[in-house]
């Protein structure tokens, strides 16, 4: 069981020294217990107490690294059932399949679609991680030549190596340097050379039961052999199954504690269905429900977007608004003579208003107060988005200097702060926008200076 704050503090050194960069014991022991601060970030500690401290508030799910730079991939870490309860740390790795029974033709065209397909949403860049290499045939030449390909084709892919053969998973590895795949495959029949060749690695092993039961056991024969790091499969290849499997598993980790299933799950709906849209059907409800990495057969606009739309609501942290810096925005390009419109740091709201800006090409100043992620209406009750903060807020954000009128366009549904506004900014006039973004375009095409 985790340990508290109050648990954690008794074993530190309580000198309050603050070179942990937190200024007392009392706040680091909460921070720690938290998951928000490394015990190792106080050099007080001994040994025997971090290992001790470590141990006990490690995810109930292991967090698993891979890859390097630009490549690197973590999955796991969590803590809980249901993200309303805290929060999903890690988004589920989205993974496409290539194997040495595809042609040259199949395999660059899937990388060029991994590298290309990328979609920037609220700031966010969504994209997918994963490229897994299945050796299909056993021939080691074809799986390195194969493996060597990805690698040149794509910087930022992570790896999966994926063989049923130790040796030509070890030889792969080789290839990947310091750009560390996971090695998959391990199976009750080969764990013994599995586990050997994943340590000399230096690599996470992904393993396949032949059940759940088959993986409680062959995870506990590899954890017996001193890999610390796996990622488990139970063998389900129905979406009915796989997903009795995951839900089984993670309520067991995080419930139980039950170390044998503690680990990232990677799924895998390339191989449950051969239609396309059942495969994005599968692959949706498995990034729901526990799946750290799903692997696709092939990566298609239409297919993954959606995916990584629902992969981006499910791992926003639901106790942190989305939010964008508070500052003035030029949008096209603006100069003294242009428009210029306020509202909140809700990023939602900034995206939706900057981009009908953008599409209306119309030149303006965008400024973005910081309503501690509010949208325009909650952060007006709460007080957050006020005449007298917006005023404070326009005199020190260096607009002045930029624009030569004084004309502020207001979001429509704060009309009835443009009185309080105007005894708030002697000299402006304050204009009402429309309600709607949507509306914007047409609004700021007709908009000219008020004197
Ligand atoms: S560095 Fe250690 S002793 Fe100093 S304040 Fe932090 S936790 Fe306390």
């Amino acid at each position: 069981m985790a340990l508290t704050g109050i648990q954690i503090l008794k074993m530190l050194p309580k000198k309050n020294c603050g070179e942990c960069a937190i200024p007392t014991c009392l706040a680091f022991a909460m921070k720690v217990a938290a998951g928000q601060a490394e015990i190792e970030k106080c050099p007080y500690v001994t040994d025997e107490t971090k290992a001790t401290i470590s141990e006990a508030s490690a995810p109930p799910i292991r967090t698993i690294k891979f890859g390097s730079g630009d490549s690197a991939f973590t999955t796991g870490g969590e803590t809980c059932l249901f993200r309303h309860e805290k929060r999903f740390e890690n988004p589920t790795g989205i993974a496409v399949l290539v194997t040495t029974a595809m042609s040259d033709a199949d395999v660059d065209g899937r990388i060029e679609r991994f590298n290309s397909l990328s979609y920037e949403r609220v700031g966010v860049i969504m994209q997918a991680d994963l490229i897994a290499v299945k050796d299909a045939d056993g021939d080691q030449g074809k799986f390195t030549a194969l493996v060597r390909k990805v690698i040149d084709g794509s910087a930022r892919a992570s790896l999966i190596l994926m063989s049923d053969k130790a040796v030509n998973l070890a030889a792969g590895a080789k290839i990947c340097g310091d750009r560390t795949p996971l090695l998959y495959g391990a199976t009750a029949d080969n764990a013994a050379e599995m586990a050997v060749m994943a340590k000399e690695a230096g690599c996470p092993l992904g393993l396949r039961g032949s059940n759940l039961d088959g993986t409680v056991e062959l995870s506990e024969k590899l954890q017996a052999e001193g890999l610390k790091d796996l990622v488990i499969d139970s063998g389900a290849r129905t979406l009915r199954a796989c997903l009795e499997d995951n839900v089984v598993s993670r309520r067991a980790a995080i419930k139980s504690k039950f170390k044998p299933l503690g680990f990232p799950i990677i799924s895998f709906p390339c191989e449950m269905t051969d239609d396309p849209m059942m495969e994005a059907m599968i692959s949706s409800v498995l990034i729901a429900k526990y799946a750290g990495i799903v692997v696709l057969s092939d990566l298609q606009g239409d297919i993954l977007f959606p995916l990584l739309l629902e992969q981006l609501n499910i791992f926003t942290d639901p106790q942190r608004p989305m939010v964008v810096q508070e500052d003035v925005y030029n949008i096209n390009g603006p100069d003294e003579n242009s428009p210029m419109l306020i509202t909140c740091n809700f990023s939602l709201t900034y995206f939706i208003v900057s981009g009908e800006i953008e599409g209306s090409k119309v030149p303006s100043w965008l400024l973005i107060k910081d309503t501690e992620g509010l949208s325009v209406l909650t952060a007006w009750a709460a007080g957050k988005f006020g005449a007298d903060l917006i005023a404070q807020f326009i005199n020190k954000s260096g607009i002045l200097d930029k624009v030569k009128h004084r004309d502020l366009i207001i979001p429509g549904y704060l009309a009835s702060l443009k009185g309080e506004l105007e005894e708030e900014l002697p000299g402006w006039t304050i204009i009402i926008g429309p309600r709607e973004a949507g509306h914007l375009p047409a609004f700021l095409k007709e908009w000219k200076p008020a004197a």
